[in-house]
């Protein structure tokens, strides 16, 4: 089979951290999508996978010769409660790849059969679950937030039995690594502290090699997770994403999206919105989404705690007490921190698409103020009239350009939205004259433009995902999958000339997002 270029860092550098482990062939393998651009990016050539070679490759019949494949261990905290024994229950990493700029990615199956960590499971994925990790994958991306992605889908033709048979697929994932909060709090819920050391050395190499020299590399490494996921969640709430299950497990070391069970996008705005069916508290719900974020990180600080004893140190003693208090105490000021560094991120977030400029990096506590006053209300607007919130940021670009009617035309009292819009323009002419751009109608157009490139024209919507799923589920037709991964590839760019893609990016009637329930069971 030919070779993927494959290392083995984490198996060899990590041992006891993963058990080597093979996919359990499948009946009729067939290769339905093979990410080209992804593979381009990989440096990997999808030529030699047409035919039996690319169906037995991607569905686990056979294996690219270098690939070495192994169940990662990991625990987590699911929703609240600790789980020490997780691990890949259905998924295995074959290997990484260094791709053309340099990175090394990890290339991992998922539905590739029971593992060691499996449990009750069948170790097993169903078509649609999967394709939607595709669509989810490929959609972040293209907007520019980090993600796992998907190389490929395969097809088992054998069933999985979720409420009913479903067709198996087997999914090919591509991350910067699976590392994961859950992956630290496996080796520190066992008092296995040499592994953990290991494990904060592997992580630090990988993803903050600068990091090396730190005097404290446990909290230097903390306090790159906690930064990395503030700017992630920033840029979920910033399209409206809905994660759904973030679980310790689900939370990456990488900063990178991962695990698309039962996320969704909003459609009207409103930060309680809950779409996941096993999510009775709201804990997932879009506004609770950075809060949950700290409370992982809190559990990422206590599990990297026992690093704070010198190597071979007893556990016990007053000397070991007091460096257990001090190093609690400085993942705490990490920890504390997050909510700040969430909000700056997300106020140049929320900034780029109100088409503002901001302090250009001065601090200006009174300006903050302002535009923090100007989003709430601008939000309020879109809860207090349902209003699409996807829609009612796209159409700021056409108001920036004089044309008011398609984004009063979203709200059912659009003379609620005047006054909003006078302050929004006297604070954007603020900006304009504050940074020299003296012709209104040229600022208007460069103002429409930076808009149009920040706030997407279309998301998966939830109705065109499922859509697609149930086509290729139910009819095996993999048409309407196909035709909204090519527009989510291009989010910023409006296709008027398209109608087939226009209607892709229309909002959900109300009845369908208000019924709408993602499951978990995937
Ligand atoms: P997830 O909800 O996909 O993040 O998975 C949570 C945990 O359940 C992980 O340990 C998975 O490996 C495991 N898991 C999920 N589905 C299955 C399955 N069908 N078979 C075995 N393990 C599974
Ligand atoms: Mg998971």
């Amino acid at each position: 089979m030919p070779r993927f270029g494959l290392e083995h860092s984490y198996a060899r550098e990590l041992p006891g951290c993963s058990v080597p482990c093979r996919p359990v062939p499948v009946a009729a393998p067939r290769l339905l999508y093979v990410n080209a651009p992804l593979a381009e990016e990989l440096g990997l050539d999808p030529g030699p996978w047409q035919g039996e070679v690319g169906d037995a490759l991607f569905a686990g019949n056979r294996l690219p010769d270098d690939a070495e494949p192994i169940a990662q261990a990991y625990a987590g905290h699911q929703f609240g409660g600790f789980s020490p024994q997780l691990g890949d229950g259905r998924a295995l990493l074959l290997g990484e790849r260094i791709d053309g700029a340099g990175r090394r990615r990890d290339i991992a199956f998922k539905g590739s059969g029971r593992t060691p960590f499996s449990r009750g499971g069948d170790g097993r994925a169903a078509l649609g679950p999967m394709l939607r990790e595709v669509l989810i994958g490929e959609a972040l991306h293209a907007l520019g937030i980090p993600t796992t992605r998907a190389l490929a889908v395969a097809a088992t033709g054998e069933e999985v039995w979720r409420d009913r048979p479903l067709p198996g697929a087997v999914l090919t994932r591509v991350a910067a690594s699976h590392l994961r909060v859950g992956t630290f709090q496996f080796f520190a819920a066992r008092g296995a502290v040499e592994p953990l050391r290991r494990l904060v050395d592997y992580a630090i190499a990988r993803h903050d090699p600068a990091l090396a020299a730190a005097p404290d590399r446990a909290l230097a490494l903390l306090r790159a997770v906690a930064q990395r996921q503030a700017e992630l969640l920033a840029q979920w709430l910033s399209v409206g994403f809905i994660h759904g299950v973030m679980n310790t497990d689900n939370m990456t070391i990488s900063g990178e999206s991962i695990d698309f069970g039962p996320c969704a996008f909003l459609e009207a705005y409103d930060p309680a919105t809950v779409f996941s069916s096993i999510d009775h508290g709201g804990r997932y719900a879009y506004g609770n989404q950075a809060a949950i974020a700290r409370w992982n990180l809190a559990r990422f600080a206590e599990a990297l705690l026992p690093l704070a004893l010198p190597p071979g140190a007893a556990e016990e003693g007053p000397e070991q007490e007091a460096a257990l208090r001090q190093a609690a105490e400085r993942a705490g000021v990490v920890i504390d921190a997050f909510p700040a560094w969430h909000a700056a991120a997300l106020r140049r977030r929320w900034r780029a698409k109100l088409g503002l400029d901001g302090a250009s990096g001065r601090d200006d506590a009174a300006l903050d103020a302002a535009d923090d006053a100007l989003l709430r209300d601008w939000l309020a607007l879109l809860q207090a009239q349902a209003v699409d919130f996807t829609r009612a940021w796209r159409h700021l670009a056409d108001a920036a350009e004089g044309r008011e009617a398609p984004l009063a035309a979203l709200f059912a009292e659009p003379a609620a939205l005047s006054p909003w819009l006078a302050r929004w323009r006297a604070r954007c002419e603020q900006d304009d004259v504050a940074s020299g751009r003296l012709d209104p109608a040229a600022a208007a157009r460069e103002r429409a433009a930076r808009l149009r490139a920040v706030n997407p024209w279309i998301i998966a919507r939830n109705q065109r995902v499922e859509e697609a799923l149930a086509a290729a589920t139910d009819a095996g037709d993999l048409g309407p999958f196909a035709q909204l991964l090519q527009a989510l590839r291009e989010p910023f760019t409006e296709r008027p000339d398209r109608p087939d893609l226009a209607r892709l990016a229309e909002p959900a009637p109300t009845a369908f997002t208000a019924a709408y329930r993602t499951f978990c069971g995937t």
